[in-house]
């Protein structure tokens, strides 16, 4: 086997036996950067210093200086994340140059841990998509069927870690950005509780929904990632102050007697029969381990998608007026007024989809909609939150599709059609929730199928338990994404 295809926590088994360098994982890695991108398009910029980087780790490690699980293992970041001296674009044509003096504190902590540093992976413009088609650096192809979508907007992270361009990723989930493409990859993907990551140094989309969250290849990996991203930072007015435990470590398959939720309203009409037939053989699988399998009911759930447009854009036409022409990024040129130059930069700046969210969230925020619309969505944001904890009452976590269907052909949905596809996703942001995708099958085709875990706040290690025994009792069978 590859390096490029192990998992992150057997290669820091594997770097502390001293069985391997980081420098002999990162040129694995890189050959496989090298021979893929052309195809797949996971990066939008690939550092220049891996090796020296990696050098730097297996020089630390030589000298005995303390190893974190995560010293010397390539992760690739996705492109909204602030990176000091990197190049930090959100894959628009407005931030193309940009470079952050400052980086982000989830790098700032990846660093600390002695993580390398891939690249910058491709994303939809200001991570607003579930196809990663809408990214001025190209498309990002899926590598399990390059004429697919690897999903969006996180489309590069999941991709690149499914393909062994980087052994796990971080992402950004505002509505289903993680999870999403970790299920059209077959790859795991968690968007934690909200307030648990930092956004400092998120560029920022819809504050109040997103976070920064992790994909590994594997349940263990995804968890020994965000055991090193998550905790408290006075940098974040919104990050909660509490302490989280060494999740990796903590990880068992002791799923006896949980109570899982079945919510019939995500197994409706719009699921297709493959995506169906994958989840309730998950659930049959957690019936067998000694779960409790209940039905329960999420009659709000309708509203969700429509919540979610509200409130998302509102928060993105007020965070993206920052983009003005002055401060940073692009500037329209041989302007002879102020007013042009504003107007200018930002009609050629911006893509169609960022513009089309900038429109709507400026409506609905405007003196005379405001009532019917923003405050509406916020009502309603409340009533699914309500319904959403109520329901945990009956069950401790809930099973659901992450998407309808599994990975779409490139050029197939129209912004509309993609809009409705988040139903399922949008919730756990609307409420705060973690949830995470695990690979669960596969449609005829052999495209993968992901189911999405959802649990109260701050019950990550029980997401990590639910998806560690569900691979354990399927032997693996639809982990590794597509490594051959
Ligand atoms: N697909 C959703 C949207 O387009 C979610 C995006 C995200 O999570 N960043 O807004």
């Amino acid at each position: 086997m590859k390096l490029y295809q192990k998992n992150a926590y057997e290669l820091c088994r594997m770097l502390r036996e001293k069985k391997v360098s980081s420098e002999e994982i990162c040129r694995d890695v890189i050959e496989r950067i090298n021979s893929h991108e052309s195809r797949i398009n996971s990066y939008i910029s690939v550092s220049n210093d891996i090796i020296a980087q990696a050098r730097a780790v297996d020089k630390a490690l030589a000298e005995g200086k303390a190893a974190s699980p995560l010293t010397g293992i390539p992760i690739a970041v996705k492109d909204n994340i602030s990176t000091k001296g990197m190049k930090t674009t959100c894959a628009s044509k407005m931030l193309e140059g940009y470079i952050p003096p400052y980086d982000a504190t989830v790098i700032s902590k990846l660093r600390a841990a002695g993580a390398v540093i891939t690249g910058k992976t491709n994303m939809d413009e200001f991570a607003m998509g579930s196809s990663t088609e809408k990214s001025y650096f190209g498309r990002t192809c899926n590598p399990h069927e390059p004429l697919c979508s690897a999903g969006g907007s996180s489309g590069g992270s999941a991709a690149a870690v499914a393909c062994g361009e980087a052994t796990a990723a971080l992402g950004s989930d505002t509505g289903g950005s993680v999870r999403q493409p970790a299920s059209f990859c077959g790859v795991v993907g968690l968007k934690p509780t909200y307030g648990s990551i930092s956004r400092y140094g998120l560029i920022a989309f819809a504050s109040s929904l997103e976070q920064v969250g992790v994909i590994g290849r594997c349940t263990a990996d995804t968890a020994m990632l965000y055991s090193h991203v998550c905790g408290s930072d006075r940098r974040d007015a919104t990050s909660v102050r509490r302490s989280y435990p060494d999740f990796l470590s903590c990880i068992s398959c002791d799923i006896k007697g949980v109570r899982i939720g079945v919510p019939e309203e995500y197994f409706g009409e719009c699921v297709s029969s493959d995506v169906r037939k994958a989840a309730e053989s998950a659930i049959d699988c957690y019936r067998k381990m000694g779960a409790q399998i209940k039905t329960i009911s999420l009659p709000l759930v309708k509203y969700a998608v429509n919540t979610y447009y509200i409130i998302s854009s509102a928060e993105a036409s007020s965070n993206l007026a920052r983009y003005d022409g002055v401060r940073y990024g692009y500037r329209a040129r041989n302007c002879r007024s102020l007013d042009e130059m504003y107007f200018r930069t930002r009609s050629e700046g911006f893509g169609s989809e960022v513009k089309r969210r900038i429109m709507l969230g400026t409506f609905v925020l405007s003196a005379g909609y405001y009532e019917d619309y923003y405050k509406k969505a916020l009502y309603s944001r409340e009533m699914i939150r309500r319904e959403m904890i109520n329901a945990f009452n009956e069950c401790d976590v809930m099973i659901t599709p992450t998407y309808p269907t599994a990975a779409f052909r490139l050029g197939e949905k129209d912004s509309l059609s993609m809009y409705s596809g988040d139903v399922f996703t949008v919730s756990a942001n609307i409420s705060g929730l973690p949830a995470m995708s695990v690979p669960c099958g596969y449609t005829e085709e052999r495209l993968p199928i992901g189911m999405q875990l959802m649990g109260r706040p701050f019950s990550e290690l029980l997401l990590f338990n639910m998806g560690y025994a569900f691979e354990k009792f399927t032997a693996g069978s639809f982990m590794g994404g597509a490594l051959i």
